[in-house]
């Protein structure tokens, strides 16, 4: 069975930068199962896995306009130190803001800290090495939650 759209496909991956320093990895994990076709992954994965199937294995490289987005520089602020109260602030740290968006600390000033609101994998290139597993129909009921119930899904309590 090749994956398309309304395919639940199981995966392994190990994704690195262009340094060839690893970012995330499936490994050592679950697979990742996803819903070929909805959105579930970003676009430049679901392309490079649309036909392929279990066994297949391949590198994939995916820019940022397909991947997380290119670096917005509206998205990078700076914000006064008080703003964060006594807490300590470091370079690296991440925040949840108001809006639910995730923040990361790129600078500490004395008087300022640098937060930027981008996806922490905005503007670089994921280059993938991929290896597909499985390869099923997906139930009614996963496409009506859109996501994958079972092994290396979603486990509903009743
Ligand atoms: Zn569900």
């Amino acid at each position: 069975m090749h994956i398309s759209k309304h395919k639940v496909a199981a995966i392994h991956y190990t994704l690195t930068d262009n340094s060839g320093k690893v970012i995330d990895s499936s490994k050592g994990n679950e697979p990742l199962h996803y819903i070929h076709g909805t959105g579930n992954l970003i676009v430049g994965m679901e392309e490079g896995l649309e036909g392929k199937k279990a066994g297949d294995k391949f590198n994939l490289k995916v820019s940022p306009e397909k991947g997380y987005g290119t670096k917005d520089s509206k998205m990078i602020q700076r914000v006064p130190r008080s703003a964060f109260g006594k807490e300590e602030v470091k370079k690296g740290m991440q925040f949840h803001t108001n809006h639910g968006q995730v923040v990361t600390v790129t600078d500490v000033g004395l008087n300022e800290v640098t937060v930027d609101a981008n996806h922490p994998l905005a503007g670089i290139d994921l280059n993938f090495e991929v290896e597909v597993i499985n390869v099923r129909e997906a139930t009614a009921e996963e496409l009506d939650h859109g996501h994958v119930h079972g092994p290396g899904g979603h486990h509903h309590h009743q």
